[in-house]
């Protein structure tokens, strides 16, 4: 199934980590894949992390990376800003490290009046900036999200994500915004672009159906459903969207490298 992979593209938590531990065996499934004159590299959703926090966790779990071992949809969605609308201002919702991603594209943000609302996991959301942005919307800006999760997993049980978000400007402007991380095009173009390979030579590795399944099935990508996350197996048989290989984790994923 594998023979044409160069890149297994792992999501993290759920899928690599659970809470603050490793899942047993995805380490030594990642050094089989590494093994097998195959690479990984980590992507996630997540549009609240840095890649110094990412990596700083994984740090902590017992697997250190380099950087660009990690892979986040905020980047995605600043170099989709800069291809597409080059030049044109943003208003960005998001925390921290969601402005230091854009600053470090150098896409020009701006708080009033903007060509782009960008929304993504704004942890630090007020209701000063669901104001502007409705209103900018109201106005015609063009409209983006980092990524679709309705929901983000943390051990104290799920907190609203950006897709939550979206249906809150939804329901009050009636538009919904084009979506830029996993399942969507841009993050497969994004990936070929930064790994110069083509698409057949990915293969994606996830918990969640929507996303890391989703993005294999539209693209024409082999796809893995862990079920050491957020989808159970009743789940994963009555789905409509069809991974390659259903497995109980990343464990099981090493005989078929
Ligand atoms: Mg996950």
């Amino acid at each position: 199934m594998f023979e044409r992979t160069k890149y297994f593209i792992i999501d993290m938590d759920g899928t690599f980590y659970l809470g603050d531990g490793l899942i047993p065996g995805a380490d030594e499934c990642v050094r089989r894949i590494v093994e097998s004159g195959r690479d990984y590299f980590f992507f996630s959703n997540n549009s609240s992390h840095s890649i110094e926090t990412v990596r700083a966790r994984l740090e902590k779990i017992g697997f250190p990376v380099p950087r660009e071992k990690v892979m986040l949809s905020s980047y995605v969605a600043a170099l989709t800003v800069k291809r597409d609308y080059p030049g044109k201002t943003v208003y960005l919702l998001g925390n921290r490290n969601l402005y230091d991603v854009f600053r470090e594209m150098e896409v020009p943000l701006v708080q009033e009046d903007a060509d782009i609302v960008m929304l993504g996991f704004d942890t630090d959301l007020t209701y000063e900036r669901i104001r502007k942005a409705a209103h900018m919307l109201a106005n015609g800006a063009v409209y983006m999200a980092t990524h679709p999760d309705m929901n983000c997993p943390t051990p104290d049980g799920y907190i609203p994500d950006t897709g939550s978000m979206i249906e809150l400007f939804a329901a009050s402007t009636g538009r919904y915004p084009q979506v830029l991380g996993k399942p969507m095009t841009p993050t497969v173009d994004y990936l070929t672009e930064t790994l110069s390979c083509t698409r057949g030579e990915l293969a994606f590795v996830g918990d969640r159906m929507e996303t890391d399944i989703r993005i294999g099935t539209d693209h024409g990508i082999p796809s893995v459903l862990v079920l050491s996350g957020v989808t159970d197996e009743k789940t994963a048989r009555e789905s409509s969207i069809r991974p390659d290989l259903i497995l109980p984790s990343m464990r099981e994923l090493i005989s078929y490298l």
